[in-house]
């Protein structure tokens, strides 16, 4: 079997674990005879997966009980406008803060169901760090405030969710969920799409504080009603049921691992490594202001565009792929999620010292 190192930010890499335990089981789920992709999601044996990912979802961001977690599909694209539909009351202003080009499609989308005032935005400087909180300005009329917690393609987080007092405060967590713990309260409602640190893409996660459902006025189709999905247990129609098995399977791998708290030391590991090696080269760099920087997705680059090339092409023929970084940036982009090895790092690591002495 040949398996790569697999830097890709999404879909991404998996832990091994659990791929080899989806091979163990894909005939013949727990003496049921049948795949997960073949069975009734309303069987029970559907039902005790849906309910163990759940309650293990739950335990691993400890929610508080006035908070519900929703499976619902359509990635977090979906969700910029579901997030607008559902939250705005009588307000139909939402304030958002720009911090990449994930925050620019929300806006996007947001600004077709209300007015969306730009709090803050770092677009003055290509995105490269988050603008303090004493300089958002923010509407007191808003219904919400957006975030995106980490910007998957200019590789920038947010290290603490901002006070936002009353407002409930909004974040597109898909490539940081549960990368490090998160402190729910602090949030009204939280997504992620599954396929950068969770499980295969089909799935979305949505955890939102129980008093925020059912409040918009508006006609809303029922895929995408947040109230439809929490009254019905995220089974008012066929979920993705595959990608819930995965991801419950990926839930249970970081509880054995000793949960959030566990997998952040890790993360903090790997991106600490690979930080160092980038600064302490002339040859490679990362233009984020350092107190900023994802431990997720790592932007670098190299002296020019020719030798990001040949860099781009020798990391693939030593098995280091999927490292070229976003069409709109260029570059290198590791993305190092929970599922990646300490050991991969490492590797990437040597690689990038050993290019530099040739190439430097
Ligand atoms: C990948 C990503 C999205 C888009 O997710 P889809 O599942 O393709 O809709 C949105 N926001 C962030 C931060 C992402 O990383």
């Amino acid at each position: 079997m040949r398996r790569v190192c697999n830097f890709s930010a999404g879909p991404a890499a998996l832990p091994i674990e659990v791929l080899a335990q989806v091979k163990e089981e894909i005939f013949d789920w727990h003496g049921s005879g049948m795949s997960v992709m073949e069975m009734s999601h309303r069987g029970k044996e559907f039902t005790t997966i849906i309910e163990d990912a759940k309650a293990d979802l739950k335990q691993l961001v400890r929610l508080p009980d006035n908070y519900d977690i929703l499976f619902m599909q359509g990635g977090a694209t979906a969700q910029f406008s579901m997030v607008p539909m559902n939250l705005l009351e009588d307000s139909h202003t939402a304030d958002y803060v720009c911090t990449g080009q994930w925050g620019v499609k929300a806006i996007k989308e947001a600004e077709k169901f209300c007015a969306v005032n730009i709090a803050a935005s770092s677009a003055d400087k290509k995105y490269s760090y988050i603008p303090a909180i004493e300089d958002w300005r923010c509407n007191k009329q808003s219904g919400y405030i957006h975030i995106t917690s980490n910007e998957t393609i200019g590789g920038v987080e947010f290290n603490e969710p901002p006070q936002t007092g009353n407002i409930p405060l909004v974040a597109d967590m898909s490539s940081s969920f549960l990368s490090r713990p998160i402190d729910v309260e602090k949030y009204g409602l939280i997504y992620a799409g599954a396929q950068k640190n969770v499980g295969p893409s089909g799935l979305t996660i949505v955890l939102i504080r129980k008093d925020l459902i059912g409040n918009s006025k508006r006609v809303l189709p029922s895929m995408f009603d947040y109230r439809v999905f929490s009254e019905a247990n995220s089974m008012s129609n066929t979920p993705p049921c595959f990608p819930i098995y995965v991801a419950g399977l990926v839930f249970k791998w970081l509880l054995e691992l000793g949960g959030l708290m566990a997998i952040e030391q890790v993360n903090k590991k790997k991106s600490s490594m690979l930080y160092e090696c980038i600064d302490g080269s002339d040859f490679y760099r990362n233009l984020v202001k350092k107190s900023h920087r994802s431990r997720m997705n790592v932007p670098f680059s190299t002296i020019d565009d020719n030798t990001d090339k040949r860099f781009l092409s020798e990391a693939l023929s030593n098995d280091l792929c999927e490292l070229k970084g976003h069409r709109s940036v260029g570059g290198m982009r590791a993305s190092i999620y929970n599922a990646m090895p300490l050991d991969a790092v490492k590797t990437l690591i040597c690689f990038m010292k050993e290019f530099e002495k040739k190439n430097g």
